[in-house]
């Protein structure tokens, strides 16, 4: 049966609802509050990484955020704040920062990874997609006996799951890029990972979406929700009352706010990451994560993206330029040849990552509404998990069998 549903939010998870919705032939209307050409769906690093099977909360990732807090140029800024939200989320973290939760978090991380990497795939050739994806893999590179240590452990882990991943030491680095002086002791090389020119594939689904009688409303934000008998009856906007019979929650890292308003106390927050874009040959042909400096690299169509950081300090776009400065100093250190020019850091931008607590998803209905299905803190893996978000919240909608078990994504679930 087709339903009028509104999304809210038009990130890659509002977007890829969207897709799916309109395809099952529900009326479907996207309401944005920015004018959808920023924030974390544009200034990703565009992996699809199956690989990143190990959840943000892990043994250790507290005591290092802790560590952390005092240097506001490290990798994981976790800013300390009085604030009721905040600190019911740090302690949920810490709570999930536990060997168990790991290794309950890996099969359900993977699959929902490949199944999204399978789905971009259809995507871009069903509707003929011009946007830039490419399957070359990702290098874990590592400039310490340590971290390569650390690295081949996981790699290890990954190849139990049925990842294809090996490890890589500096010959063969050397011929894999042959065009980039790299400074390395070695690298692991997981095959399964793609990626892709994340503005490229959002324009494309945004024109595709208008073609297919997607109705969108940008610049407009949705400030409330009109809840009678646990059913959502309209969405308040700054300028309008729009009705419908389903709603989705994808507002990213805003969603908690909305949230409050059916009485779910949604546990979130918002974690910054910095772009910066190098549009002179780099050399680099294979997307890299230098491993100690936590820095993604992504060669994309006509620049090289140098991505990273992990702050949590709520929701502000301040560009800190210590942070953007330690992402071009790691940069030079991996390439030894590649120097960021002021320009280039002077037009670094950042975008909101959703957190939850453990790492994984919120996916599907909380029991608190009836109408409202919850898409959101998807953290550093959103881009990755987007289009499978998307089916999985258009058969929540359309009241068909699900994809995948949505137990641990269950947006009520206890820390
Ligand atoms: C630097 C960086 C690098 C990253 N690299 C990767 C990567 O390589 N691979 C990967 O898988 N993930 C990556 N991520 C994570 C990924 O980008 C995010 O998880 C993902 O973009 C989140 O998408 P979203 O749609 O949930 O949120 P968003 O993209 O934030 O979209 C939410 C939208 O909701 C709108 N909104 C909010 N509140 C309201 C309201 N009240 N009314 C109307 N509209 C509203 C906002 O304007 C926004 O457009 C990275 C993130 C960053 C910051």
């Amino acid at each position: 049966m087709s339903k009028n549903v509104i999304i809210i939010g038009g990130g890659i998870i509002g977007l890829s609802a969207a897709y799916f919705l309109q395809k099952e032939g529900h009326q479907v209307t996207v309401i944005d509050q920015s004018n959808m050409d920023s924030g974390a769906s544009f200034v990703n690093a565009g992996y699809i990484s199956p690989s990143h099977i190990i959840p943000l909360s892990a043994p250790g990732v507290m005591k290092k955020g802790i560590k952390w807090m005092f240097n506001s140029s490290s990798p994981l800024y976790i800013k300390p704040r009085l604030n009721l939200d905040f600190l019911r989320w740090t302690w949920a973290f810490n709570k999930s920062c536990n060997a168990s939760h790991v290794k309950k978090a890996i099969p359900v991380i993977k699959d929902i990874t490949l199944l999204s990497q399978r789905l971009y795939e259809d995507i871009q050739k069903s509707e003929k997609f011009s946007s830039h994806y490419q399957k070359k893999g990702l290098l874990m590179l590592c400039q310490t006996e340590h971290m390569l240590e650390e690295e081949i452990k996981i790699a290890n882990l990954a190849r139990s799951e049925g990842l294809d991943v090996n490890e890589i030491n500096k010959e063969e680095l050397r011929v894999l890029e042959p065009n980039v002086k790299i400074e390395a002791k070695g690298a692991t090389l997981f095959k399964c990972d793609s990626h892709s020119t994340p503005h490229e594939f959002m324009q494309n689904m945004v024109t595709y979406l208008k073609e297919a009688g997607v109705t969108f409303y940008t610049n407009e934000k949705v400030e409330d929700l009109e809840v009678v008998n646990e059913m959502i009856i309209s969405v308040k906007t700054n300028k309008q009352i729009l009705k419908a019979d389903e709603f989705v929650l994808a507002a990213g890292s805003w969603s908690y706010l909305l949230s409050k308003k059916i009485g779910l106390k949604l546990l979130l927050e918002a974690g910054k990451g910095y772009r910066i874009d190098n549009s002179s040959e780099t050399g680099i042909s294979i997307p890299a994560i230098l491993a100690e400096a936590k820095v993604a690299v992504t060669p994309m169509n006509g620049y090289t993206r140098f991505a990273g950081t992990m702050e949590i300090a709520g929701i502000n776009h301040i560009i800190r330029k210590e942070r953007v400065e330690a992402i071009s100093k790691a940069a030079t250190r991996y390439y030894p040849d590649i120097h960021l020019s002021s320009k280039e850091k002077s037009q670094a931008a950042c975008g909101l990552r959703p957190v939850s607590p453990d790492g994984i998803p919120y996916i599907g209905k909380s029991s608190k509404c009836d109408n409202l299905t919850i898409a959101t803190g998807h953290a550093m893996m959103g881009w990755s998990m987007g289009s499978a978000t998307g089916k999985l919240v258009s058969e929540i909608i359309s009241n068909k069998k699900v994809s995948m078990d949505l137990e641990m994504f269950h947006p009520d679930r206890k820390f």
